[in-house]
């Protein structure tokens, strides 16, 4: 008999690996989420318009900023401890004055995102997230009134009707259908030119992973599929879906597609894919950081 873990593990993906320790006790007891603010070692990750600032090196890394870099009043999270214990945060701040004393610069959280390695990207994720959270969530959803931030940046609650709101995470599935040996590829209209990727869509109340998955890819590209297989998941902060990656076997090959979500698809060789990845084929695939990299990788080196 197989055993539950016979299967492989997931394989890594992007945005993931932070070596932040995320410290629940801390976030949880107010008294000590304030002391680590005053800690001589904390520093913030600051994002200007979820824009976060990166240092001026030919190889750029996150800035972080001292306490006193950042305004009194600017939203500001909890995100963590370092592997010594040095408490790191993120604040939504205007960042003109650190680049003009230190250098630096602003940019797309998508482009900074590609540029980190070994766990920053992931740092980044959980910085953009929650700070895109609290910009959109400045009122109660049950009452109108405002909110305040509370639990280190974990919660926003509400006193006129002591409502609780906790930050969001959607969940997208995104899936590769396969039919013999071809998997299918697709391109939403606002794609750049020549990108193709794994078709995706948002979970809908009430349904489980497979059901969307089946459904996405029948109302997408009119396939009917079954078999669907989890591969792996990564947090997207753009701004707050979990992307999950799956795979589905389609009945037959024929395609119905609705225009409005997709401008044209494709069934595609295990070669095409690995030219694409390489950067060599007649079509673009997604970079490396997105999970429809690690979806098309996996298929493309499956026997
Ligand atoms: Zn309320």
């Amino acid at each position: 008999m197989m055993s539950l873990f016979d299967t492989p593990s997931p394989p890594v993906t992007g945005l993931t690996g932070s070596p932040l320790d995320r410290a629940d006790h801390i976030r949880r007891d107010p008294s000590a989420a304030i002391a680590v603010r005053s800690r001589p070692d904390a520093r913030w990750l600051v994002l200007d318009d979820l824009k976060p600032l990166l240092t001026a090196d030919p190889k750029p890394e996150l800035f972080w900023a001292h306490r006193s870099d950042i305004p009194h009043n600017a939203p500001s999270v909890f995100l963590g401890l370092t592997p010594d214990g040095a408490p790191r945060f993120a604040a939504a701040a205007p960042a003109a004055d650190l680049i003009a004393d230190y250098g630096g610069r602003l940019l797309d959280a998508r482009a900074a995102a590609m540029l980190l390695e070994n766990g920053r990207a992931a740092i980044l994720a959980q910085a953009r997230s929650l700070l895109a959270w609290h910009a959109r969530h400045g009122h109660c959803s049950h009452c109108g009134a405002p909110t305040q931030i509370a639990k280190a940046g974990y919660a926003r609650t509400c006193h006129a009707c002591h409502a609780e709101h906790f930050p969001r995470t959607d969940p997208v599935v995104i899936m590769l259908a396969v039919h013999k040996d071809h998997a299918l590829v697709g391109r939403q209209p606002g794609f750049p030119p020549r990108l193709f990727s794994a078709l995706a869509g948002f979970l809908e109340p009430g349904e489980n992973i497979e059901e969307a998955v089946a459904r996405e890819l029948h109302e997408e590209a009119g396939i009917i599929t079954t078999d669907v297989r989890y591969l792996a998941s990564q947090p997207w902060p753009f701004p707050s879906s979990l992307m999950i990656a799956c795979f589905a076997k389609a009945k037959a090959a024929e395609l119905t597609l609705d225009f409005d979500e997709l401008e044209e698809a494709r069934w595609v060789t295990r070669a095409e894919v690995l030219a694409a990845l390489g950067g060599s084929g007649d079509w673009l695939a997604p970079p490396p950081m997105a999970i429809a990299h690690t979806l098309l990788k996996a298929w493309a080196e499956a026997s």
